[in-house]
């Protein structure tokens, strides 16, 4: 799992559209060093942490050292091209993109690959961090055969003007969700509920947590009536605005085993931000041909969308990127990036590049916002917007896509969002409980 952070522009567009101070780069990477366990910088490094739980390492460094692979000859080939063939090839593919350097996102150059990874080089994700909380003997239940259904609300009155989440309805059962390849038909588990005493945080993706939101009678009041599901709070912006980091793979013809592990970053001539904005990345090396894949950062298409294909919650939802929609041409052109004398590249170029497009980097489905614009789903604190006791914090909030790699600003954001609520709770500003709102 790649870990690139995003460019400052990134960060403080949540801060621009909010005017929430906590989402500035800066303190954004205070969040960053918090969290962080550097398995590989020298301490003291800026920008970086060395006591916190999410590792990282460097992949690059033992082929670096390991001598000149194939695909170091790209490699090479870029380090001109970018102006700093004048740097040894080891320290090029070592160097750090994760350093808080002044001028970071303006650099084109190669890099090492950073991971989510121990010292040890083994994987490090999410999960790690939820087994070392049961372990600690945290009060946390996790259930790994429960399919959330719909989120329950408290619509009396008795807590406040605006409908309160009071709890979860889910499926207790193995392999529920059509989505998984191991279902059996017809299985629909056992239906069950569980209270919320304060809040309900939905965690579920940038594709499952609009569609929960959907399930519950949240989202754009025709499209819930269409699968006559009440209406909750009509907030139109639910499964809108989905973003990705649109990818495309380059198959060379180098032989078996070229690949290096090192990655070039550079700014296109169409950047979102004027900032650097394209990742390239070698590899894979054996079996097959050397390959590059290319991801466009900070993408500025926001055309995707998730929506109800069914009120089955056992369903998938309908998803669709939506590359390169109307008015993102700058992204399609970054991804082109050979302008002719009018400035676009040719339509053959658009075609192949349309048809190799694919992505993997879902965000901004459930997007926070601006108190006066209609299609933000949450708040600058991940509140949903129209009801109470209802956060989502996950990759569906970002207000924008964060840069290129998603998954280290996703752990950012559950931090940041943790520490806020325990000081919420601490501060004695957060939501009450509501005693009267509780199901039986
Ligand atoms: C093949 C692939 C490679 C990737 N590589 C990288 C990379 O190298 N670097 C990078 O930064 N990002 C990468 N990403 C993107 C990254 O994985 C995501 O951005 C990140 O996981 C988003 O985190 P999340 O918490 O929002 O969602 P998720 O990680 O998807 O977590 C959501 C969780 O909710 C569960 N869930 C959903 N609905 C329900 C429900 N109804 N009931 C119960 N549970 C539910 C899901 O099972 C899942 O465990 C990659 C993604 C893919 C698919």
């Amino acid at each position: 799992m790649v870990c690139w952070l995003p460019s400052d522009s990134d960060w403080d567009h949540h801060y621009n559209v909010t005017g929430d101070e906590t989402w500035k780069a800066e303190n954004m990477h205070k969040i960053f060093a918090k969290i962080e366990k550097n398995n590989y910088a020298e301490a003291g490094s800026p920008g970086h942490g060395f006591d916190g739980y999410f590792q990282t390492n460097m992949g690059a460094m033992a082929q670096a050292r390991g001598g000149a692979l194939q695909g170091n000859k790209v490699m090479e080939a870029y380090a001109k091209e970018f102006g700093v063939d004048d740097w040894d090839m080891t320290d090029l593919l070592t160097r750090d993109p994760n350093e808080m350097v002044a001028d970071r996102d303006q650099i084109s150059s190669i890099f090492g690959l950073v991971n989510h990874q121990y010292a040890n080089g083994q994987r490090y994700s999410s999960r790690d961090y939820v087994k070392a909380a049961v372990d600690a003997g945290d009060p946390i239940t996790v259930s790994l055969t429960s399919l959330a259904t719909k989120v329950l609300f408290d619509t009396s009155g008795d807590c406040g003007d605006k409908p309160r989440a009071v709890g979860v309805e889910y499926l207790e059962g193995k392999s529920l969700y059509a989505g998984d390849s191991r279902r059996v038909a017809g299985d629909a588990g056992t239906k069950k509920t569980v209270k919320a005493k304060r809040e309900v945080i939905v965690s579920g993706g940038a594709f499952n947590s609009p569609q929960l939101l959907l399930l519950s009678g949240i989202g754009a009041k025709e499209h819930l009536e269409e699968f006559d599901i009440p209406v909750v709070v009509d907030l139109p912006g639910v499964g809108q605005h989905l973003m990705d980091n649109q990818e495309m793979p380059i198959i060379g013809t180098g032989s078996a085993g070229s690949g290096t592990t090192g990655v070039a970053m550079f700014k296109t001539n169409f950047p979102a931000y004027d900032e650097r904005d394209m990742f390239l990345m070698g590899g894979p090396g054996a079996p097959l041909p050397y390959g590059v894949s290319m991801v466009k950062g900070s993408s500025v298409n926001n055309k995707g969308w998730v929506k109800l294909r069914s009120a089955d919650p056992q369903d998938t939802p309908e998803i669709n990127f939506n590359h390169y929609a109307e008015g993102s041409d700058a992204d399609i052109q970054a991804m082109a990036d050979t302008p002719d004398e009018n400035g676009s590249c040719g339509q053959d170029d658009i075609d192949w590049i349309h048809k190799q497009t694919f992505g993997h980097h879902p965000t901004s489905s459930n997007k926070i916002g601006a108190d006066d614009d209609p299609m933000a789903v949450l708040d600058s604190k991940f509140r949903v917007r129209g009801v109470a006791g209802l956060r989502v914090v996950d990759a569906s909030a970002f207000a924008r896509i964060p840069g290129i790699f998603p998954s280290a600003p996703t752990f950012m954001i559950s931090q940041k969002a943790s520490d806020e609520m325990i000081a919420e709770i601490e501060a004695g500003e957060a939501i009450e409980v509501c005693e009267a709102a509780l199901p039986e």
